[in-house]
């Protein structure tokens, strides 16, 4: 590159025309001459010696040279191939290569550049250029030969090839570095080596970089890196920490308050987020607007659910009062308010079931009013009610506190005496007749007596309990056919083995 460069230049100065020598060297400073065709050019070095060079024409004939033509036919024999070299100084110096290209015009050769170069000038370009710190550029020919060297003298070089230095098996013109290479020459150094050639100019360039230097530079990197990596890890590690506090607690909190919420705890505080109005912040309030929503519709519900409960409550105690009072209703008599004949019946199932265990002896009171079809007939039917009224008071107040009084049909009533025999029930229903007897019962401008008979039994367990209050009924129905108004008692012996048949039968049968 640097010849090419030099080649421009020249070009350059060639289209000038003629140029003091000082000129020439103040451009250059290399000590290249042109020559062109009939033209010539005097170079006056610095000293004032004059230097003369001749043109070539297009047969490569000198022409148009200088002070002599043996100075000129010497000069011809020199640009033959030798060559000279003029320095700075304008000593001739050994030349050590030459370098010319043709000049055309309209496809006629009409003169030569020729440019001598004496590689001991190459120490001018490359001893301010550095491989490294202690690195080494070389430079050498193609026959092997160094051209450059740092630290050669540039007066008098010594002629130094390459072998020398340490490259052994080294063609300069074919060498090619693929990989990185590592050599070591004869000063005892490693050296990384990289090398280029110039075809165009037959030369190379050897680098040289010291494996230490390398090492020392591999290890700052690696020191670097490291600092760098450790940088990168300290950066991450901040940037995620600050996403957690920023991102990552504030979720974390909001996550846990949510499951609070849905694990029905729904007195958990409110989230604080100060003054955030980023992403976090909105979502921080929308979640807190929507817990108060949810607790005050909670709230609501359960005040609701309250009134519902109550309401309910209300309603089932008015459901169960008006149950017990249809439960009542259903057992009870309407007019006379006494137990009916069904409550009557569940009554007396009780006590059959407790004189099984007890075996105590009860009885029944068949008890019927005397010719009440006249009171109706004579009174009106109301007047009726009243006498029922009257007689069912009558007996209700004259029982025990055990005894039931049931109206059992139109105007019959049943009495059920628990642990009473026979002739107890006798004094009773006695007591009952005479009492109903002697009450006068007072209806409009109206007093009415009226009468009762009475027909009375033991309960039979072997009859079982509708056949023994049939006996009963049997003893009223006799009291009836001999006179009314009297208390009939019906003694079991009166109950014929055909009963207990029927009994047996119908008790089998109800099993
Ligand atoms: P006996 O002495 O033979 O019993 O004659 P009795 O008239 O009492 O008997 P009967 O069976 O002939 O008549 C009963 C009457 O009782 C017939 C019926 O109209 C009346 N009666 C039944 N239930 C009621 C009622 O709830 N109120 C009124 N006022 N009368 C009733
Ligand atoms: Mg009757
Ligand atoms: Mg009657």
């Amino acid at each position: 590159m640097t010849w090419l460069a030099l080649v421009l230049v020249l070009l350059t100065a060639a289209s000038c025309g003629k140029k003091s020598a000082d000129e020439i060297f103040e451009e250059q400073k290399s000590g290249v001459v042109l020559v062109l065709n009939k033209f010539y050019y005097e170079v006056v070095m610095p000293g004032g010696q004059k230097l003369f060079f001749t043109g070539i024409d297009s047969n490569g004939n000198m022409q148009g040279f200088t002070t002599s033509e043996a100075e000129a036919k010497n000069h011809a024999q020199m640009l033959n191939g030798t060559g000279f070299f003029v320095s700075d100084d304008g000593k001739i110096m050994t030349n050590r290569h030459v370098a010319a290209t043709e000049i055309n015009s309209q496809g006629k050769r009409i003169g030569t550049i020729i440019a001598f170069f004496c590689f001991q000038r190459l120490e001018r370009y490359f001893s301010d250029k550095k491989v490294g710190k202690d690195g080494l550029l070389i430079a050498i020919s193609e026959d092997g030969k160094v051209l450059y060297q740092p630290g050669q003298d540039e007066d008098n070089p010594k002629e130094v090839d390459i072998t020398e230095l340490g490259f052994s098996d080294f063609t300069p013109s074919t060498f090619e570095i693929r990989e990185p290479v590592f050599k070591t020459l004869k000063d005892g150094t490693t050296y990384l080596v990289n090398y280029e050639y110039s075809h165009a100019f037959n030369f190379g360039l050897i680098s040289l970089q010291p494996q230490k230097e390398l090492d020392v530079m591999a290890s700052a990197v690696k020191k670097s890196s490291l600092l760098f990596l450790i940088g990168a890890v300290v950066v991450i590690c901040l940037i995620s920490l600050w996403l957690y506090f920023m991102l990552g607690g504030p979720m974390n909190k909001l996550i846990a308050h949510m499951k609070k919420i849905t694990n029905d705890n729904l007195d958990v505080e409110e989230i604080k987020f100060g003054d955030r109005e980023d992403e976090i912040g909105q979502l921080s309030r929308a979640f807190n607007m929507m817990h108060a929503t949810i607790k005050r519709q909670i709230k609501e519900l359960q005040s609701h659910r309250e009134l519902l409960e109550q309401e309910v409550k209300e309603r089932t105690q008015e459901l169960e009062e008006a149950n017990q009072k249809l439960r009542i209703m259903s057992r009870t008599d309407e007019l006379t308010g006494l137990p009916n004949r069904r409550d009557m019946h569940d009554s007396i199932e009780n006590e059959v079931s407790r004189v099984s265990r007890s075996h105590k002896p009860f009885c029944f009171i068949f008890i019927d009013i005397d010719h009440f079809k006249k009171i109706n007939d004579t009174y009106g039917h109301s007047c009726g009610d009243v006498v029922l009224k009257s007689v069912s008071q009558t007996i209700r107040d004259m029982l025990r506190n055990y005894d039931i009084v049931a109206r059992y049909g139109g105007e019959e009533f049943l009495v059920l005496l628990p642990e009473t025999d026979l002739d107890g029930a006798a004094i009773v229903a006695e007591r009952f007749r005479e009492q109903v007897e002697n009450v006068s019962i007072k209806y409009a401008d109206y007093i009415i007596n009226v009468t009762i008979t009475l027909g009375v039994s033991q309960y039979d367990g072997r009859l079982g309990a509708d056949r023994s209050i049939q006996m009963a009924d049997k003893a009223l129905y006799e009291g009836k056919e001999t006179g009314r108004n009297k208390v009939v008692v019906w003694k079991p012996e009166r109950t014929s083995e055909e009963d207990y048949r029927a009994a047996a039968i119908e008790m089998a049968k109800r099993n």
